[in-house]
């Protein structure tokens, strides 16, 4: 690939020499399990939040499940989550036992429409996870009032929005809790697998910890249920390290998606979203005289983190321009084809599952391009380049 998706490369050897003082310090100290590294990224994670507490954990998918056992969530309840997402997200509601109710998508911004999720309310509703998806904040100030109205938890997938701000607030540090992962994939690229659970509530904070270790509490005392959900030392160690870094990873991210908004649409037939088209907290607007390709948009009072920078592209046409760049050595990947409420492991939630009607177009349309902070600018035009030539190849 002359321009590939993600470089893990590049910046992992700039970091090289720190990251490898990081790992001989661990590897002396002998503490592997817990300790001072942790709870050095935990506050680390804590403070870009804006939360009290952080709690290590194995991955972001173990973050979701010990925040809802922290919750009590469990057989009989409901939780609302949006069908647009990657998997981690209704399934660890699964595997703690409870029905993920699965809320529709706005196609603007790719987050839970919340009034959506309103209709969707039931007196089994227990909680809501909403989504940062691909860097950007949810309306998360209409899913915070939904959640008083209901008396819902609130759940806040952070995955992909690490640093990402709703107004001033940084995401994580807004709800009961928030969860992050450190997949490679991610804006923090972890070295392996990693996540954190934040949260500004100190019981809530003394369960999500004790639940890590096993329900331990004091030690061999097991008063409830728990798991072996830690986060290694050495992980903390390198990510802490990585963590210096976040503020720099983000503006270049920023930056590269400023510079393929401005190029884009200068090609005939591309356009930016339609901030007014935003139906997160409406009905769904019908959209007529479509272009090509739509290009997503920061909202301009938010913080987008870009973690990914995903065109809709339009009539039928997203698969032709995957295989055109895949042909002009671009890497790219769909994100995600198929929504959670047709994922047949979710078949027997019954029919009520089945009215996502945005998810399913965003699902025939996404197409994520390379945004990673080490794109160079040459390499950018030659993404650009090849779009403008799958346009004019349309004609
Ligand atoms: C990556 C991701 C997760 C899961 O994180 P892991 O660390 O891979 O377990 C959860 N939710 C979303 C939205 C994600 O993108």
């Amino acid at each position: 690939m002359t321009v590939p998706l993600l470089n893990l490369d590049e910046q992992n050897q700039k970091l090289e020499a720190a990251l490898i003082e990081a790992f001989l310090k661990v590897l002396r100290s002998n503490r592997f399990i817990l300790g001072e590294e942790v709870e050095r990224f935990e506050r680390f994670c804590s403070d870009v939040a804006g939360a009290e507490y952080g709690i290590g954990v194995g991955s972001g998918t173990d973050a979701l499940i010990v925040a809802l056992m922290a919750l009590e969530i469990g057989p009989g309840d409901e939780v609302l989550c949006p069908s647009f997402t990657f998997f981690a997200t209704a399934g660890s509601i699964v595997r703690v036992g409870a029905k993920p109710v699965f809320v529709d998508a706005c196609p603007v911004c790719f987050n839970l429409n919340v009034s959506d999720a309103r209709r969707k309310v039931t007196e089994r509703t227990k909680a809501i996870i909403p989504v940062h998806l691909f860097g950007q904040s949810c309306d998360l100030n209409s899913v915070n009032a939904l959640a008083k109205d209901h008396n819902l938890k609130v759940i806040e997938d952070c995955a992909q929005a690490i640093g990402a701000k709703n107004y001033s607030s940084s995401v994580g540090g807004m709800a009961e809790f928030g969860t992050f992962s450190f997949f490679p994939s991610k804006t923090l690229r972890g070295f392996g697998e990693g996540g954190m659970i934040v949260t500004s509530d100190s019981d809530l904070a003394h369960q999500a910890r004790i639940i890590r270790n096993h329900g331990m509490d004091p030690k061999y005392y097991h008063y409830r249920m728990g798991g072996n959900f830690r986060i290694d030392a050495l992980q903390a160690a390198l990510l802490r390290t990585k963590g210096d870094y976040l503020d720099e990873y983000i503006e270049k991210r920023q930056s590269n998606a400023e510079y393929y908004q401005v190029e884009l649409q200068k090609i005939p037939g591309i356009e930016l979203a339609n901030p007014n088209h935003c139906s997160c907290t409406e009905e769904t607007l019908a959209e007529k005289d479509q272009p090509a390709i739509t290009l997503p948009i920061a909202y301009e009072k938010y913080v987008h983190t870009w973690n990914q920078f995903t065109l809709r592209v339009h009539g039928g046409k997203r698969d032709l321009l995957k295989q055109w760049l895949v042909a002009h050595e671009i890497g790219c990947e769909v994100y995600y084809p198929v929504p959670m409420h047709l994922q047949p492991v979710f078949n027997e939630l019954g029919p009520e599952r089945a009215n996502c009607p945005v998810s399913e177009i965003l699902a025939s349309e996404c197409l994520s391009i390379p945004i990673y902070p080490e794109l160079s600018q040459q390499q950018q035009a030659l993404v650009i380049f090849a779009i403008a030539g799958f346009i004019q190849s349309l004609k």
